[in-house]
């Protein structure tokens, strides 16, 4: 590993000070699980690394009349673990347990699993400059791409890998963002971009800018919400596809959804379409098959993950008749 200056800040906005510096040779550093990866195997060399660590109170988990609000550093078994997210934010809970391992979920981090890097295995590989790397193509469309995405893909083709970020998302959630000019709040989708978009590694993030805290509005009565994971190996493992809903029922009939997926696009996948033919209709087979179609309507499959289309019908529909 190449050698690095290390800073502990004490304060946020000192933080995306230091990061705002330099921010070409600079990163940030939660738990490490992502960062040190790519560090070690020589896919990140950066000069600078930034602690986020020293900064206090980045780890509470609080609940207030609103919401939930969730600091930086929440260890995922933290919030697997908290009685306030498995009572009220069921699907955010189910979600954190389903991240790899204990050894991953005691070290992983909220904003570090919301903003880890590809786990595209050419991104992870030193010697392919793909077009996520500053490079000229991408090694995967014409390559190994069974793990690779169905929807949004083009011209990069990996696919978001964070549990986290589709369960926050059907919670609504938005991050609390500070940076060297600033404070912002957006909604959490907004955190992520299409490569079509926006090369680089998805994130809508300005240069040093921080996600400093996660918010989490409170659940109209009669919500229910899951998030359900198909892994290709039972172990650990991230999302072949990965599948979070949040209803509002009123009697049999859906009065609000949210549906959002891992393990399909290069963003966590925001199903609006089938969100509108939930929404009024009863929470049965018949909608959860026609809710489950629209999510893959317009998928376009790479050579060795077609698997994928039928998968992700599948487990959408498993994932809404649960809450039935
Ligand atoms: C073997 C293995 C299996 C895994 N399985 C899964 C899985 O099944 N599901 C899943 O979702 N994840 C999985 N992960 C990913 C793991 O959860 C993430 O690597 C981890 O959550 C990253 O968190 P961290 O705190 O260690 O982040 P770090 O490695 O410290 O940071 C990750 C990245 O995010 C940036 N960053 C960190 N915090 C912030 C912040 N607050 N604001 C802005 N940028 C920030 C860092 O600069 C870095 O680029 C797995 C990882 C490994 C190594
Ligand atoms: S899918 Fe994206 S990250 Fe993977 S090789 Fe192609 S450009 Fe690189």
């Amino acid at each position: 590993m190449k050698q690095f200056a290390l800073y502990n800040p004490t304060t946020l906005t000192e933080a995306a000070e230091l990061l705002g510096a330099d921010p070409p040779r600079t990163r940030l550093l939660a738990g490490g699980m992502d960062l040190l990866g790519r560090m070690k195997f020589r896919v990140d060399a950066p000069e600078r690394v930034v602690n986020l660590k020293s900064i206090p109170g980045l780890d509470a988990i609080r609940e207030t009349s609103e919401g939930l609000s969730l600091g930086p550093l929440v260890k995922l078994t933290d919030l697997a673990e908290s009685p306030v997210a498995q009572k009220n934010y069921r699907a955010l809970a189910q979600a954190a347990e389903s991240v790899g391992s204990v050894q991953i979920r005691n070290s992983g981090t909220v904003g570090g699993n919301l903003c880890q890097h590809p786990r595209c295995w050419y991104y992870r590989h030193p010697d392919f400059p793909c077009l996520q790397k500053g490079g000229p193509i991408c090694y995967a469309q014409g390559g190994e791409n069974r793990y690779h995405a169905i929807l949004g893909g083009g011209p990069c083709f990996f696919a978001h890998p964070s549990d986290l970020a589709p369960a926050l998302i059907a919670l609504d959630a938005s991050a609390h963002i500070v940076g060297p000019k600033g404070e912002r709040t957006v909604a959490l989708e907004k955190l992520y971009r299409l490569p079509m978009e926006q090369l680089g590694v998805g994130l809508a993030l300005e240069p040093g800018e921080i996600v400093g805290q996660i918010r989490v509005p409170a659940p109209k009565s009669e919500t229910r919400s899951t998030y359900l994971k198909f892994k290709e190996r039972p172990s650990f493992d991230f999302s072949l596809v990965g599948v979070a809903a949040s209803l509002v029922l009123d009697g049999r009939k859906i009065s609000a959804a949210r549906l959002a997926l891992s393990g399909v696009a290069p963003v966590p996948w925001r199903a609006v379409e089938a969100e509108k033919v939930l929404v009024g209709s009863p929470l049965d087979e018949a909608t959860a098959r026609k809710a489950a179609e629209l999510v893959v309507e317009g998928s376009v499959p790479l050579l060795h993950n077609r698997y994928k289309i039928s998968l992700t019908r599948t487990m959408v529909r498993r994932a809404l008749l649960s809450l039935a």
